[in-house]
């Protein structure tokens, strides 16, 4: 894997595709949290040190899918001007900005950029060329550099401009920052290297959002452990009376074929035997734990009970490899949040013993930071629908477009 390390950025223009999409306050437009910002400075610092310059890409939200009620851009909620005080502060240099990322005022800064200096062009996203993948668009950027670094892993999984086509202008001069390579690295030991056993735990909402994930799952670990709303339409499938726990009625057969397929593949499949139910969604609402071949109507699965609790904790303790993607249970109310927070700490047990854990995708990395979990596991992914899509098996293209001759 090609990555700044292998480059020397001396006397070099480096442009760098970043994640500044940061969220900002309301009223004030700071930022309320610079996690990516941060993320990315040892990248940047790199190629400082070296001797280089950094010209800055970034989007900031989709100024052209929120439009203000009058139908024009709302500029303020979407300028990463917001974004130049926190990164010159971080980085220890003060940071240019040019105020559109293409033109001849664009042009002229980053000819006029020198060593040690770094250029934050303003949000890609206010054209729609940079969504679309537009060639042209992609080639007036490509000119401001010499060499291209992509370490936004956030927007990995799509073919835009400045993330995945841009890099065909630089095939001898492209290369994945810091963020990129760390996703990319444990992302790999746990698709293409797991040491055994490797036990997934897939939870969250909805089946629908993780058919691709759980089909491409079974093909690859010894225990599947699914918890979170989605056990539900499988346990319908399976013939058990669910009340008004969540279901996708229109996917009962994939769940039976997927149960199939785990059976055909040896894999070790864990739906919960029990669940704490609630007469509404709601913490006031009444709850008791219930078995679940038999859930009373009117009443809804909103975490998994204690048995699964204890099935799921010797699984995942005597694991090797964990890849945890969707929370047990609503974690987000206090009266469901047991089944999430016993995974969190299973998790951590094993890891200490010397597994190797992985979390992320949605809202499995809210949960264990909920629960003060971030350094007891091996890593937690920044990645999001990244992260979702290479877990489906699917190529990324930004990705594909550093690695490919
Ligand atoms: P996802 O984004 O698919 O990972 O889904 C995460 C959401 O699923 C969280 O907001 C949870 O509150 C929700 N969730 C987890 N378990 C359940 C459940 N049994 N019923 C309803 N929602 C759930």
């Amino acid at each position: 894997m090609q990555t700044v390390d292998h480059i020397s950025f001396a006397g070099k223009k480096a442009l760098i595709r970043v994640d500044f999409n940061v969220p900002l306050d309301k009223k004030t437009f700071e930022i309320t949290d610079d996690a990516r910002i941060r993320a990315t400075i040892p990248t940047l610092k790199k190629i400082l040190a070296d001797g280089g310059s950094c010209i800055l890409m970034s989007h900031l939200g989709r100024p052209l899918k929120k439009l203000k009620e009058d139908g024009t851009v709302d500029y303020e909620k979407h300028t990463l001007k917001h974004t130049v005080k926190r990164t010159s502060e971080l980085l220890g240099v003060q940071v240019k900005f040019a105020g559109d990322c293409i033109g001849a005022e664009a042009a002229q800064m980053t000819v006029n950029l020198k060593s040690g200096e770094v250029l934050l062009l303003e949000n890609l996203r206010f054209y729609k060329e940079e969504e679309k993948g537009d060639i042209s668009f992609a080639q007036k950027l490509a000119v401001y550099g010499d060499v291209y670094v992509n370490d936004a892993f956030g927007t990995a999984h799509r073919a835009h401009a400045s993330t995945a086509i841009i890099a065909q202008f630089f095939p001898k001069a492209k290369c994945f920052g810091y963020v990129m390579a760390r996703e990319i690295e444990n992302a790999e030991k746990v698709m293409k290297n797991a040491a055994r056993p490797f036990t997934a735990i897939t939870g969250g909402a909805k089946v629908s959002d993780k058919l691709l994930i759980l089909e491409n799952l079974l093909e690859r670990v010894d225990n599947l452990i699914i918890g979170g709303g989605m056990a539900y339409t499988f346990l319908k499938a399976m013939g058990y009376e669910i009340g008004s726990s969540l279901c996708e009625d229109d996917r009962l057969d994939l769940c039976i074929q997927l149960m199939k397929k785990a059976e055909a593949k040896g894999v070790r499949l864990l739906l919960p035997q029990d669940s704490v139910v609630a007469d509404a969604f709601s913490n006031e609402a009444n709850h008791k734990v219930c078995d679940n071949k038999m859930i009373e109507k009117g009443w809804m699965g909103l975490d998994i009970g204690p048995e699964a609790i204890a099935a799921n904790d010797e699984v995942i303790k005597n694991s090797k490899t964990i890849l945890w993607n969707g929370p047990m249970g609503v974690f987000e109310m206090s009266h469901y949040e047991a089944g999430t927070k016993a995974a969190a700490i299973a998790v951590a047990e094993a890891t200490e013993k010397g597994a190797f854990s992985l979390i992320g995708g949605g809202d499995s990395a809210a949960a264990v930071a909920k629960f003060g979990f971030e350094k007891k596991v091996s890593y937690v992914s920044t990645g999001g629908g990244a992260l979702l899509e290479y877990f489906e098996g699917k190529e990324l293209p930004g990705i594909k477009a550093i690695n490919q001759e």
